[in-house]
């Protein structure tokens, strides 16, 4: 596979990264995963702006986004296929081992992986980890994962795709790699981003297109909502059908059902909303 590192395509197989790369170190490094069809990115400008904000909130130098934008083109006219998911990766870069940050600047890597479309339902479990609602890292896309990488490993166990957390004050946040929406009395809610929650591309469209409201819901909303539905770019819109040892009878339901069209017909209509 042909990958993007530090200003050029390279072979996947030969491109190297130093191991003092504070990516590696310390996880010092942001992320994003967008999904391109046919060769075209999808909401790539929302993507790298949420790139810069992470940067910022990190305190690494603004990522080059030409060079984002000719990367991301390169590897998909280097790797075709029908629907991929492009991985930018974008770290502190080789530098001393300990928290102090290198100098000799950033680490960008543009990879294509995840050909996939996933199913239309799944379970969750929730987690009896918490988000920081008030973190220094909280909204930002880093690659200090290894949290979410504990919690999928608990939803694993129990037969579920996807792990749910709330934050520090019993409140409903999101999951490992996706946000959470409920549907209460025909309404669709998710919770804010006050909650900790990420600010995901595909929740803000959702929002938008659906008309749901940003609402504080406790935790235990999951045990009596009417419908659960989970968004990121790797599900789009993907209803829940078992949240711990509840069963949601029909999933998707009707409204779920609505949001997933509207989603899948606004998101065909225009690749860069
Ligand atoms: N929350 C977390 C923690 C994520 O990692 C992701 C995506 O990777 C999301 C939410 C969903 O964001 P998006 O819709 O931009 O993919």
């Amino acid at each position: 596979m042909k990958i993007w590192l530090d200003g050029a395509l390279r072979d996947s197989e030969s491109a190297r990264v130093s191991v003092f790369d504070h990516g590696l170190t310390v996880g010092d490094g942001i992320f994003e995963t967008v999904k391109a069809v046919d060769g075209r990115p999808f909401a790539l400008t929302r993507h790298l702006d949420r790139l810069t904000r992470s940067a910022r909130g990190l305190g690494l130098p603004d990522p080059d986004l030409d060079e984002v934008r000719r990367a991301c083109a390169a590897v998909l006219e280097a790797n075709p296929v029908p629907l991929g998911r492009l991985r930018l990766t974008y770290t502190g870069g080789h530098g001393p081992l300990g928290s102090d940050r290198g100098d000799q600047g950033p680490t960008l890597v543009v990879a294509l992986g995840g050909t996939t479309r996933r199913p239309d339902t799944t379970a969750v479990v929730t987690v009896p980890w918490t988000r920081n609602e008030r973190g220094a890292l909280t909204g930002l896309k880093t690659t200090s994962y290894a949290e979410n990488v504990v919690a999928l490993a608990r939803a694993h166990e129990h037969g579920a795709t996807e792990a749910l957390f709330g934050n520090t004050v019993g409140q409903l946040c999101e999951g490992t790699g996706s946000n959470v929406f409920v549907v209460l009395d025909g309404e669709i809610h998710t919770p804010p981003l006050a909650s900790g929650c990420l600010a995901g591309i595909t929740r803000h469209l959702v929002v938008e297109w659906t008309g749901a409201k940003e609402t504080d819901l406790p935790l235990d909303v999951l045990r009596e909502a009417d419908e659960i539905f989970l968004t990121s770019t790797l599900r789009d819109v993907q209803a829940v059908h078992r949240v711990d040892d509840r069963e949601l009878s029909a999933a998707p339901g009707p409204v779920t059902a609505k949001a997933m069209r509207i989603f899948d017909e606004r998101s065909a209509a225009d690749i860069d909303p």
